[in-house]
């Protein structure tokens, strides 16, 4: 029997993972995250689901007593109006990454997985818009986004040194911009996808056709849809490679790009006012995927169209369920 942990299983990838994983017969999956598990964004029965704080070395090592495989993609993290302003929360995500390897190679588990970003990639080669692709040795010399991208690229090193020193095996994705349904879509820890489908829908139920932009929406980016992500993430676990590999979408577009397709998708075009005190990260970003074609054979596969459209599916149905159940409220007198 196949025992494989899921660490952050109750966040967005993490929901999208173990779905993937139940459906291999014979791997039983422990699914942990610190969230009550009626905040997770997927649950399922045939998961042994556990709420668990993974910072604390004592939870660790009971969480992976038995483990074959570990994924971790527990972080306190969100998109750039939260990495921004909550640098010290997103630095100490290095406790869990730090006491879940400590804990596995005590455990003697064969993989670990770490979850990193495109965000340990130096600021000054992410500074125009015409970006060159960042290939993976582009993370050195270390300059990465403060506070989030530190606790990247440290933990990405210490699981480089657990490997090197004492043998455990471990798989490190940089992954570039994920979106896709089940995630977080409003709070203040959304990405641009999920806020700009969000904003849409907004225009769409409220008839006021105006959609504010973080910066001038100039600025590029890639994203890769969730299947892609988990596929990639699968076959890097899998895999032979033990250095960082990119895990992301070579495709570059724009935010005004973005803003457009998912116009297209609702039907609707809308007045666009741009907030340029919004915080905005880098200037561009693209990710090259020489080296993941080469050592795994494969990039994502999934249109930026295709993609959105699920994602926009999905939230339009959420928040339109919601809207209604507000007006029903509202007309029946019981206030909101
Ligand atoms: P998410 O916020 O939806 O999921 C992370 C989960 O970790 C959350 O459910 C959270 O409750 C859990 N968590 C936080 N602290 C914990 C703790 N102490 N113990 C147990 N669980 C804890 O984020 P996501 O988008 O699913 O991202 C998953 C991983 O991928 C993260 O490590 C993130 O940094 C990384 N990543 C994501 C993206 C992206 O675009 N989504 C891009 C680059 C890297």
């Amino acid at each position: 029997m196949n025992e494989v942990v899921v660490c952050g299983a109750g966040g967005f990838i993490g929901g999208h993972l173990v779905a993937d994983l139940l459906r291999d017969e014979g791997t039983r999956v422990r699914a942990v995250d610190v969230k009550p598990i009626d905040e997770w964004f997927q649950v399922f029965g045939d998961a042994d689901n556990q709420v668990a704080d993974l910072s604390d070395w004592g939870t660790c090592r009971e969480t992976l007593a038995g483990a074959r495989y570990v994924f971790n993609l527990a972080a306190d993290m969100g998109g750039m109006g939260f990495i921004e302003t909550n640098k010290a929360l997103c630095m100490l995500s290095v406790l869990i990454n730090t006491h879940l390897l400590l804990a596995a190679q005590e455990q003697e588990v064969e993989r670990f997985f770490f979850a990193s970003s495109a965000c340990v990639y130096a600021a000054d080669k992410q500074t125009s818009t015409d970006v060159l692709p960042l290939k993976e040795a582009d993370a050195y010399p270390a300059m990465p986004e403060d506070g989030y991208g530190w606790e990247k690229l440290f933990s990405e090193r210490m699981c480089r040194h657990f490997s090197e020193d004492f043998g455990l095996a471990t798989r490190v994705a940089r992954y570039h911009n994920v979106y896709g349904p089940r995630g977080t879509y409003e709070g203040g820890r959304e990405k641009a996808p999920a806020a700009i489908c969000r904003k849409v829908i907004d225009a769409k139920l409220s008839g006021r056709h105006e959609i504010e932009i973080w910066g001038d929406g100039e600025q590029t980016r890639s994203f890769m849809f969730v299947d892609d992500c988990v596929y990639g993430t699968r076959i890097l676990m899998e895999g032979d490679v033990s250095e960082p590999l990119n895990v992301g979408s070579a495709h570059l577009v724009t935010i005004n790009e973005l803003v457009t397709i998912v116009e297209e998708i609702a039907g609707v075009k809308l007045r666009r006012r741009y907030n340029l005190d919004a915080p905005q990260g880098v200037r561009g970003r693209n990710s090259d995927n020489t080296l993941i074609k080469e050592r795994l054979g494969w990039e994502p596969q999934i249109s930026l169209k295709e993609g959105l459209e699920k994602t926009y599916r999905w939230m339009y149905e959420e928040m339109a369920a919601r809207d209604s159940h507000k007006r029903q409220v509202l007309s029946s007198g019981a206030g909101v």
